[in-house]
């Protein structure tokens, strides 16, 4: 219990809110995107500024409480928030600025992706993000982030040119391939371990309206589609993205004849000119999708058009896994359970992360599966708490399904409470340097809400 004078003067010092366990508005301020997690912390400070993260920081770890920090509270596993701590939350830090000389933008640590969406496309620029706008800037960027550009652009973490940081003792620090170079390596996949990013600077990409959108078909084709998607896929250019999914298909915009069907599907992204998309896609076409809705859409329209069908609050449960082939066998278990999803929220999906992902080195920064070609998940989800034990055991049973035709470990930001060794899974040799650098920088481990590095005893 923290001196209820001193939370007082705590309050009092910052330049944002701070709500204390009982307080108006503190039941909304504790809920994060996943709507299993029912997590009760003792304070949550709504940070301002950078000033405001210090003195968040300081008190915590004079206080010696448990702190998470929260960004954008997409995180599965609900790491954006604790029991009984304190929350550090970013999300009133949120500002773009774009450079259009060198095309660089610089995000504040509590950003959304669709504000680094929106602020790019006015310059005709993108950063490499995932497929929901809502996701937070930081979670997903300090792990990886993959998604519609990963092919041609890479995955997020490449993009990254800065970070500025608050550490654990409360000095603020930058992180650059010119200063810290060793934090800046750790920033690049290691998650929240070393530090609160209070600012990015990414370089941007040259994208605007690029040739995207779905082609499914009904569910009973999933073994053709899938086989045909698998060899397809990593011979395409790398102006060609799609990550394939088995879904239900929801109701408007789709047609109503489909809405309820159980489908699979490619959602696809070209980067290329829009002139030879058609030809591009041609061997898709050649398949007779059920539907296809594949044309010119403006990046941010693309990065946001499934937000609608994933409102927060939902109950979600994952399992993920590394992917480097789909052998038959493989194919056979997502056909089943493709049939089996067991909501209609639920889904699977394979995200590319070959093609200029796989340009950077397996040891360039913590991603250590550089030579993978999927990130896959799959996904339990449901409005209903009353579901949570059907979503649950379908994901663990596929999961269980799939694991043995993976390459091992899986992206660190689609894992949920999995253990230090599938941790350590995912980072495979890359672990021993992410806990040297954990030593140096937060050796107490304060920074322990995340899939965490354990510093050497
Ligand atoms: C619907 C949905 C779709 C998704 N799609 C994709 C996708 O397409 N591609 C992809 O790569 N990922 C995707 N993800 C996974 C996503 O990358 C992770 O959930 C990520 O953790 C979300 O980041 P956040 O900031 O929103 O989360 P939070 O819950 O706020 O935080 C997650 C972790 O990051 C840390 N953190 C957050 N911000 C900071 C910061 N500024 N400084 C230091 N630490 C910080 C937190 O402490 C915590 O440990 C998706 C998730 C959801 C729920």
């Amino acid at each position: 219990m923290v001196d209820k004078q001193a939370v007082q003067q705590f309050g009092e010092s910052l330049r944002g809110e701070l709500i204390v366990k009982g307080d108006a508005g503190y039941d909304e301020a504790r809920k994060v995107y996943n709507g299993m997690i029912d997590k009760k912390p003792a304070l949550i400070t709504k940070c301002f500024d950078v000033a405001d993260v210090i003195t968040a920081v300081n008190f915590g770890r004079e206080n010696n409480m448990l702190v998470s920090v929260r960004g954008g509270g997409h995180n599965a596993g609900g790491l954006g928030i604790c029991d009984d701590g304190l929350v550090i939350d970013l999300s009133q830090i949120r500002y773009t600025h774009v450079d259009p000389k060198t095309k660089t933008i610089r995000v504040g640590g509590g950003c959304q992706w669709g504000d680094v969406d929106h602020a790019g496309h006015a310059f005709g620029l993108a950063v490499p993000a995932g497929i929901i706008s809502t996701t937070g800037v930081g979670g997903l960027s300090l792990g990886g982030g993959v998604g519609y550009l990963s092919r041609k652009y890479g995955l997020t973490i490449d993009s990254i040119l800065e970070v500025e940081m608050v550490l654990a003792d409360g000095s603020v620090v930058r992180a650059s391939a010119k200063e810290n170079e060793d934090l800046f390596w750790a920033i690049r996949g290691g998650g929240g371990n070393f530090g609160i990013v209070t600012s990015f600077l990414f370089q941007g990409h040259p994208v605007h309206t690029s040739f995207g959108g779905p082609t499914l078909w009904h569910i009973d084709k999933t073994e053709q589609i899938l086989k045909w998607y698998r060899d397809f896929m990593v011979n395409a250019h790398e102006d060609l993205y799609g990550f394939f999914a088995t879904l239900t298909v929801p109701g408007p915009p789709f047609p109503e004849v489909l809405h309820g069907k159980k489908m699979c599907g490619v959602v696809w992204n070209y980067l290329g000119p829009h002139e030879k998309a058609d030809e591009v896609l041609k061997s898709a076409r050649d398949l007779k999708p059920d539907f296809d809705h594949v044309g010119p859409i403006p990046h941010p329209t693309l990065n946001s058009m499934f937000d609608v069908f994933y409102p927060a609050g939902l109950q979600w449960y994952w399992r993920a896994d590394f992917i480097k082939d789909i052998p038959d066998k493989a194919v056979a278990e997502h056909a089943k359970f493709g049939e089996s999803l067991p909501t209609p929220h639920s889904t699977m999906h394979l995200y590319p992360i070959d093609g200029a992902a796989q340009n950077v080195g397996k040891n360039d920064t913590p991603w250590a599966y550089r030579d993978a070609n999927w990130a896959q998940v799959m996904v339990g989800v449901d409005p209903d708490p009353a579901n949570n034990e059907k979503i649950t055991e379908w994901t663990k049973d596929y999961y269980d399904a799939i694991h043995p035709y993976s390459a091992g470990g899986a992206y660190i930001n689609f894992l949920m409470d999995e253990g230090q060794d599938r941790i350590k899974a995912s980072y495979k040799d890359n672990y021993d340097r992410l806990v040297k650098i954990k030593n140096k920088y937060d050796p107490n481990n304060f920074f322990r809400v995340n899939q965490n590095i354990k510093p050497a005893e």
